[in-house]
Order: C-alpha cells, then structure tokens, then sequence
C-alpha cells in the first residue's frame, strides 16, 4: 500500500505495519460484522489535532453495540493510543482507521463467542477524490433501508450496498454514485452525506436511512453560525436537480463541490458561493484557524 506508516495499533500493542495480520478464519472477514471509522488528523499553528476523535469513537461504540460488540477499551484509551500512534509515526496529517472486529475462535454466523478484537491504523491520504467536480449518476440499487440493516451505524457489511453502487460507475465518466432510498427520495453517497442549496438554504435528508455523518453535523453547524437556514426533510431527485448548489460531505473527501446528477447540471455546474463559504470555514475550523470550534480538535500530548 502506498504512503504505509511504521505501526498499527493491534489488540494494546504498537507492531509494525507489516507485521500487524489476521487470521483467513477472522468471523467479521466472512460475514460482515464489523465496524470501523475514518478519521483525520490535521497540522495546526500548535502541531497537529485529530478532528472530532471523540465524536468519531462514540460513533464506533455505538455501531459496536448494535451488533452486540464489547470492545475491550475505554473510549479514552482508544483516543490516547490514536493520539500516541500519530506521534509514533511521526506524521502531522493523516487519514485515521480505527476498526474493531470479530475475530478468529469460532465460525458460523452468529458472532457471539468470538475475540473481539481492534486495530488503528494512520497514513497520509490527501485527496480522496482527485476531480475538482463531481459528477454523480443514481444507482440502480437503493440505500438499505432500516428495515434490512442498522443504516446509521457505520457496519462493515452495510458497504457491500455501496461497493454495488460504485462497481456500476466502471467504464462511465462517473465519479460517484447517488442512493435513493425506498420511497426514491435522496439518501445519501457510497460514502458520504449530501446538500442541496436552494435559494440560499441548505436542504439535506433527515436522519433516519442514512449515516448520521460527523462533517454532515459540521456543515449544519458553520452553516448555521453564518445565518443560514438549514432543513433536514425528505429530498426529491426532481428538487435535487433543480438546485442552485450542491455538495457531498465526509471525512475523507471533505466538502465536494457536485457538477451534475444524472447528467443534470446543477446551477452553473461550477462551485458555488455558499460552498466555497463552507470550503473555506471547514478548512479553518479543521486547522485550528477558528478559536471557536478548538474543542472539536484533540491535540497530540
Ligand atoms: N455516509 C456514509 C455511507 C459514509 O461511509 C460516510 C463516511 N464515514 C459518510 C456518510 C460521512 O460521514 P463522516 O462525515 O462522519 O465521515
């Protein structure tokens, strides 16, 4: 892999990256239950901060427990050994992947019984997503609805629906891939959340089928602070073409601006002023330019 660092966390210890394997007979290898976060470290005026790490294990504990995962740390061991394994690693900014999962002991479906087990990783990944623009293209298969899974917990095995959806892109000028829900109302990306600006409001889908994403809340809530309305509510596609700007948001891909939808160009098809607003006061708020929003940055001891 590239940009590889020297240690991964594993089970309490430091090992080396190459070092740091599992069992083939791993129970969450073969039937899913999983679950993991991406988190990002950023370079500050005062060395480098882990963006809202706290809000990103509480995320992770909550996906545990809906699959009956214990985790055998506490969330502020977990928050020191990341913190201790970007020192160790000597990086000032990193992508973050914390990933706790059942492990080798027993097979069949049911997991109970089985190690649970956790491992931490970082690297430097700057640019998930190269395009400047992103053009995105509904799939064919819906966002899975709460009825089949638990959509708002971030499980391994609910990315088999959005490694269908982008497996479709291949061989199209596609970028990404928009999920419906149920009712054909907008859900969300293959991996990350969406807005809509209309009329200078923002509009994203509500809770409910969707990931409760830590930058979707971060958006709404610089949004908020610089006077703008923000609604959550059910989104037509047909409302999603007609809008004036539009933007994916998560961790890895940041705030990215959407061209088009379904070959819809969305405004003028270029960034629009309100996101560049947002771009631009994310950015601050990430690299620790904004005194306001310090409490969301974990610094390294
Ligand atoms: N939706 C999905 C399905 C995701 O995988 C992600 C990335 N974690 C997001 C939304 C965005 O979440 P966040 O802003 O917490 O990274």
């Amino acid at each position: 892999m590239k940009n590889k660092t020297n240690y991964i966390w594993h089970n309490g210890k430091f090992v080396h990256w190459d070092e740091a394997k599992i069992h083939v007979l791993t129970h969450s290898l073969h039937y899913g239950a999983a679950t993991f976060e991406g988190i990002r470290c950023y370079n500050t005026d005062r060395g480098p901060a882990v963006f809202r790490l706290r809000d990103h294990f509480k995320r992770l504990f909550y996906s545990a427990s809906v699959i009956d995962m214990k985790i055998p740390y506490s969330l502020e061991e977990l928050e020191t050994a990341t913190l201790d394994l970007i020192s160790k690693n000597k990086i000032t900014e990193c992508y973050i992947r914390p990933i706790a999962y059942y492990g080798y002991g027993k097979m069949g479906v049911n997991p109970q019984g089985a190690p649970v087990e956790i491992a931490i990783a970082c690297w430097g990944w700057d640019k998930y997503m190269t395009h400047k623009l992103v053009d995105m293209k509904t799939n064919k298969y819906i966002r899975i609805p709460s009825v089949v899974s638990i959509t708002d917990a971030k499980l391994s095995g609910n990315y088999l629906n959005s490694i269908l959806g982008i497996l479709q892109l291949q061989g199209t000028d596609y970028h990404e891939t928009l999920f419906l829900d149920l009712n054909g109302n907008i859900a969300e990306g293959a991996a990350e959340n969406i807005f809509f600006i209309k009329n200078g409001v923002l509009h994203t889908p509500k809770l409910g089928g969707i990931l409760a994403g830590i930058t979707r809340d971060t958006v709404m809530t610089l949004a908020k602070k610089m006077g703008l309305k923000v609604i959550e509510a059910k989104l037509s596609l047909q409302e999603a073409y007609l809008a004036d700007e539009a933007f994916l948001t998560g961790t890895a891909i940041e705030i990215k601006p959407i061209r088009s939808i379904d070959d819809k160009i969305i405004g003028k098809g270029e960034t629009g002023i309100i996101t560049i607003d947002l771009q631009q006061s994310y950015l601050e708020v990430v690299h620790g330019k904004n005194k306001d929003f310090f409490h969301y940055l974990a610094f390294l001891k």
